[in-house]
């Protein structure tokens, strides 16, 4: 078996935390309305982890919430219920997990590869000054 490293984070207040077995292979900001919202910011910044084992979390799935947007494809936001702060989402079946950045605890090695929805980009927002900007979704 190969060796398999482990990812850890967890929310501000200490309610919920959780482990993923995998190593982040795409890192990018996405600009679009969506993810303005949810994070209040200019961007997400998403890790995309390949897993072939399940997120393994602390604390009880009460702890947890999600939110599905009415009419979006692929859009739900996951969050602890009592602090707000955004949590992974994804799943085996899936194949991968897409974790927010800033909520990694463990050792982050990879840097962004780029701005995804740079159509959505708010003029105030860190732009495609340092690295690729893609119009939406990046190329394979
Ligand atoms: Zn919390
Ligand atoms: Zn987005």
């Amino acid at each position: 078996m190969n060796e398999q490293k482990t990812m850890t984070g967890g929310c501000v207040c200490g309610a919920v935390s959780w482990e993923i077995d995998g190593e982040p292979a795409r890192f990018f900001h996405c600009h679009c309305s969506r993810c303005r919202r949810t994070t209040g910011t200019g961007h997400a910044s998403n890790l995309i982890v390949p897993i072939t084992s399940e997120i393994r979390w602390t604390g009880s799935a009460d702890d947890r919430g999600s939110f599905k947007l009415p009419g979006a494809e692929r859009f739900t936001t996951h969050f602890c219920r009592t602090c707000g702060s955004p949590l992974p989402r994804g799943n085996v079946t899936l194949g991968f997990a897409v974790v927010p950045a800033g909520t990694v605890t463990s050792e982050l090695t990879i840097l962004p590869q780029g701005r995804i929805f740079g159509n959505s980009r708010a003029p105030w927002s860190c732009d495609d000054t340092e690295i690729p900007c893609f119009d939406e979704y990046p190329p394979q």
